[in-house]
């Protein structure tokens, strides 16, 4: 009979560094797996992700749990069947995914207290994840979130126990077990019956709720229909958003100016001016373009612009005037564009004569009979995709 992997991880989640021999190696899409006689190393189950280290000199960079239990250990460079080797876990990973995988319990409890009941999780990303039958608001949620902290904050101690099916209902677990036979449960707090969290579960935790730090939730996402999803970290990998958030907010502070608790409102001004100016800005290019059509007065006018921004102003008052055509052209950010607009009762369509245009510009374009817009990467062409334009308008 096969020996299955002795989990060290189970006795002791802070056991970092440990001995073991190879019993069997494989390999798995090119890279060879080890199978040890003991490992401290958790595999990727339960939601939460896997540790990595080295076994010797080799880097272990994924580690699996097949059917019969025993861990595969993915390595980057060649160990032998046999060999004793010495293994260590990457610790500031594990203790990082600790304070995830604790920091869950604690707020599935406290949510479970608000009637919200754990349907799944998933801790094998940057920002964990809780999935909660019902509904939850933003204002519910930061109920749980103070109370999570504050069970954090209690520094309850944490224990793990393996009690048989009869012996389970003697505590009041969250969520059943999925697992029959001797099941493993994880108490935070003391107490027979009334410690803060009870759950069944084969992964690593903290010894002391405090270890968590904290708790944030950043947002919430509706999922299968009527289901929450909470999104979260915990512990260091606060300490890594906060660092980002607030060199961020001083930054901005720093731009406007002005301390951190006014940049919403200099924020909010400027927004309200951008659009004020942008109003203004629509208004004086329509009186400019106005003011330029009115030299437009011969049957076919061809006209290079400065600026683009005037061509969809101008080729609206050419349309709206009768037997007018007028062939725009000009430059903007390295491309050329081109407007053929045709006003009332002009049998010329205005595509038939861009398209000629464009084959000068190496453009693309199209638009209505009376309007039609293009633009083009070759700009040296722009005049004389005008003059050909001008020739076929004239013809
Ligand atoms: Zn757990």
């Amino acid at each position: 009979m096969t020996v299955v992997t002795t989990r060290l991880d189970r006795l002791d989640a802070y056991q970092q560094h440990f001995t073991s021999t190879i019993l069997e190696t494989r390999e798995r899409k090119g890279v060879q797996q080890v199978r040890l006689e003991a490992s401290a190393f958790y595999p990727t189950a339960g939601g939460q992700a896997c540790d990595t280290g080295w076994l010797d000199g080799a880097n272990v960079t994924a580690v699996s749990e097949d059917d019969d239990g025993n861990l595969w250990h993915a390595v980057d460079s060649r160990l032998e069947t046999g060999e004793e080797v010495m293994g260590q876990i990457d610790w500031m990973r594990r203790l990082e995914h600790m304070q995830q995988h604790t920091g869950e319990h604690i707020l599935g409890q406290a949510f479970y207290r608000l009637e919200r009941h754990v349907v799944a999780v998933s801790m094998e990303h940057a920002v964990c994840t809780l999935d909660l039958s019902g509904e939850v608001s933003w204002e519910l949620a930061m109920r749980a979130e103070l109370d999570a902290n504050e069970a954090i904050w209690a520094a309850h101690p944490i224990s793990t126990y393996e009690l048989s099916d009869n012996q389970l209902e003697t505590v009041p677990l969250r969520r059943a077990p999925k697992v029959s036979g001797l099941v493993r449960v994880v108490q935070i707090g003391t107490g027979l019956r009334d410690a803060f969290d009870y759950s069944a579960c084969g992964g690593t935790h903290l010894h002391n709720s405090a270890e968590v730090g904290m708790l944030k939730i950043f947002k919430l996402e509706r999922v299968r229909g009527t289901d929450t999803r909470v999104f979260f970290n915990c512990g260091s990998r606060l300490l890594g958003d906060y660092r980002f958030k607030h060199d961020f907010v001083a930054a901005l502070g720093l731009r406007f100016s002005t301390a951190l608790e006014t940049v919403p409102i200099r924020t909010n001004a400027m927004l309200e001016e951008l659009e004020r100016s942008k109003r203004e800005v629509a208004h004086l290019r329509g009186a400019l373009a106005l003011e330029i059509s009115k030299s437009l007065t011969s049957p076919l006018s061809v006209l290079q612009l400065e600026d683009a921004s005037l061509l969809p102003d101008l080729a609206k008052i050419v349309i709206s005037r009768d037997g007018q055509i007028a062939i725009l052209g000009a430059m903007d950010g390295g491309k050329a564009i081109l407007t053929v607009a045709c006003g009332k009762d002009v049998s010329i369509k205005a595509g038939e004569l861009l398209k000629i245009g464009l084959a000068h510009i190496d453009g693309r374009g199209g638009g209505k009979p009376e309007l039609a817009q293009g633009s083009g990467s070759r700009v040296e062409g722009l005049t004389a995709a005008l003059e050909a334009m001008r020739a076929a308008a004239s013809s």
